[in-house]
C-alpha cells in the first residue's frame, strides 16, 4: 500500500489496534508506570538498549499513539508531546541551548513566546535578537558567533505575516543552525513547514488540534535532518553526564534531538502531557482537515465581509486580495489560511474593547483554534504588558481586534458583529 494521505494519517497513524486488544478507539491507558518483565528487561529498558515504558513523565501508550500520528502529519522522524504549546517551546530550547547562546527570532510572535525569550530565558544566559521577517537576511545580519536557533512561526498570531519559510531556512542552513517554526495556526492540514526546511516544528495542540477548547497541550516534531556533528552542538557529540555517557548523535543517529527532548528534556523538566488530554486532543485531531476548511472558507467570507462595513477601518487576512502577505499565502497556505481575521476600527481602542463587549456569539477570552467563535482586544488583554513599541513589533496595535472565526453558520457570525458596531457608530476616529 502506498503511503496513506492526511485525512487517513489523522484517523489511523500511530495505532495498531492489534497491540491494543482490537480496540477501534484509541485507548486511554491512566497510569503512572509500567511493570518490568524482570530486572534485565528494567535495566535494557532504562540504558535504551530496548525499547519500552518506563513512567508517564517520559511516555505513556496513548500520548505514543498522538506522537507517532503527528510525526506523520507533520512529515516527521518523530515527536514529543507535552503540557502546553510554551511547554514545548521551553522544552525544545532549553534541550539545545545553554547559558551564553543566542537565539534569532521573528518579531511577530505570540505573546507568550515574546516574553520567554524576551525575559525569562535571558535570566538564565539565553539571549535573543527580534528581527522583521519580512526580509529573510535579516536573520543572517543578527545572527552571532554563539547563535544556536532561528525561531518564527509560519503564520504569526496575530500579526497574520505569512513568512517565505523556504528562504529562512537556507539561511539557517548556511549557518549550521536549527530552523524551528511554531505551526500551531496554520496546522499541518494548510502547512508542513518540514517540506519547506524546517528542521523542529512546534504546536500548541490547545488550539484547532484539539479543537474543541477542552484540553491543553504541546507537541515537539523532529524532522530530522539536522545535522547535530556539525561542531556546534556537543551536547550532542560528547558523552552525556545526563545520560550516563550517552553519546546521542552516535546513538540515536538522526533521532538524536527528539529522543533527548524525550529522556532529558521531559525527565528533568518535567512538562509531560497527562494522557487524559492526550485522548482528548486524539478526538479533536480526527477531524481537523474537515475543521480547518471551514474555518477557513468562513474566515475568508467574514473578512471580505468586513471589509465592506463603514465602520471597519482595515482588515487583515491573508487570503485578502488586499493582503500584503497574500502572495505567499498562495505559495504557502494554497488550501485555505486558518481561521483567525484581524481589523481596526474607526473610534480606535475604546471602539475595539467595546466590540468585544458587545458580541454575543463571538466569546470574549483568551484562546484561538476552537469550533466556536472567540473574540479578543490584545491590546487591553493579551498584549498589555508590552509597551506601545514591543506591542507593534508584534502586530498589535491599539485598535486591533482578533477574531477566531469558528464554525457556525456565517450568517450568524456577520449579524453579531453587525449588531455590537452600533454600538460604537458615536465614536469618532481617534
Ligand atoms: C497558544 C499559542 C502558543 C502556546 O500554546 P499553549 O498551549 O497555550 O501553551 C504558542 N504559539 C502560538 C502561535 C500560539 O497561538
Amino acid at each position: 500500500m502506498s503511503k496513506p494521505n492526511f485525512s487517513t494519517d489523522a484517523l489511523h497513524a500511530g495505532h495498531d489496534f492489534n497491540a491494543h486488544a482490537g480496540t477501534r478507539a484509541v485507548p486511554l491507558y491512566l497510569t503512572t508506570s509500567y511493570v518490568f518483565k524482570n530486572a534485565d528487561h528494567a535495566a535494557n529498558v532504562f540504558s535504551l538498549a530496548e525499547p519500552g515504558y518506563i513512567y508517564t513523565r517520559l511516555n505513556n501508550p496513548t500520548n505514543d499513539i498522538l506522537e507517532q500520528r503527528l510525526a506523520a502529519l507533520e512529515k516527521g522522524i518523530g515527536a514529543v508531546v507535552t503540557a502546553s504549546g510554551m511547554a514545548a517551546i521551553n522544552t525544545t530550547l532549553l534541550t539545545l541551548l545553554k547559558a551564553g547562546d543566542h537565539i534569532v527570532a521573528s518579531n511577530s510572535l505570540y505573546g507568550g513566546t515574546y516574553n520567554l525569550l524576551n525575559v525569562t530565558l535571558p535570566r538564565f544566559g539565553i539571549t535573543t535578537t527580534f528581527v522583521n521577517p519580512e526580509n529573510p537576511e535579516n536573520f543572517k545580519k543578527a545572527a552571532k558567533e554563539n547563535t544556536r536557533a532561528f525561531f518564527v512561526e509560519s503564520l504569526g498570531n496575530p500579526k497574520l505575516d505569512v513568512l517565505d519559510l523556504k528562504a529562512i531556512s537556507a539561511e539557517a542552513k548556511a549557518f549550521k543552525v536549527p530552523f524551528i517554526v511554531d505551526n500551531t495556526v496554520a496546522t499541518p492540514a494548510l502547512l508542513k513547514p518540514i517540506e519547506h526546511g524546517a528542521d523542529i516544528v512546534i504546536e500548541s495542540l490547545t488550539k484547532y488540534i484539539n479543537g474543541n477548547g477542552t484540553a491543553l497541550g504541546g507537541a515537539i516534531i523532529d524532522a530530522g535532518n539536522f545535522d547535530w556533528a556539525n561542531g556546534k552542538f556537543p551536547e550532542f557529540t560528547e558523552p552525556s553526564p545526563g545520560y550516563h555517557g550517552l553519546i546521542y548523535h552516535d546513538a540515536l543517529k538522526e533521532a538524536a534531538f527528539i529522543a533527548k527532548v524525550r529522556v532529558e528534556g521531559l525527565r528533568d523538566h518535567g512538562a509531560a502531557l497527562s494522557p487524559f488530554n492526550a485522548f482528548q486532543i486524539i478526538q479533536g485531531l480526527e477531524t481537523l482537515s474537515v475543521r480547518v476548511k471551514q474555518h477557513s472558507e468562513n474566515a475568508l467570507e467574514l473578512a471580505e465581509w468586513l471589509e465592506q462595513q463603514e465602520q471597519v477601518k482595515w482588515v487583515n487576512y491573508p487570503g485578502l486580495k488586499s493582503s500584503k502577505y497574500n502572495s505567499l499565502a498562495q505559495e504557502y497556505l494554497p488550501k485555505g489560511q486558518s481561521g483567525i481575521v484581524t481589523f481596526g476600527l474607526e473610534g480606535g481602542f475604546e471602539s475595539a474593547k467595546t466590540v468585544a463587549d458587545e458580541t454575543k456569539i463571538f466569546s470574549l477570552l483568551a484562546n484561538i483554534g476552537d469550533t466556536k467563535s472567540l473574540i479578543i482586544h490584545p491590546a487591553s488583554t493579551t498584549h498589555q504588558q508590552l509597551d506601545e513599541q514591543q506591542q507593534a513589533s508584534t502586530g498589535v496595535t491599539q485598535d486591533l481586534v482578533r477574531l477566531s472565526v469558528g464554525l457556525e453558520d456565517i450568517e450568524d457570525l456577520k449579524d453579531d458583529l453587525k449588531e455590537a458596531f452600533k454600538s460604537i457608530k458615536n465614536l469618532k476616529t481617534v
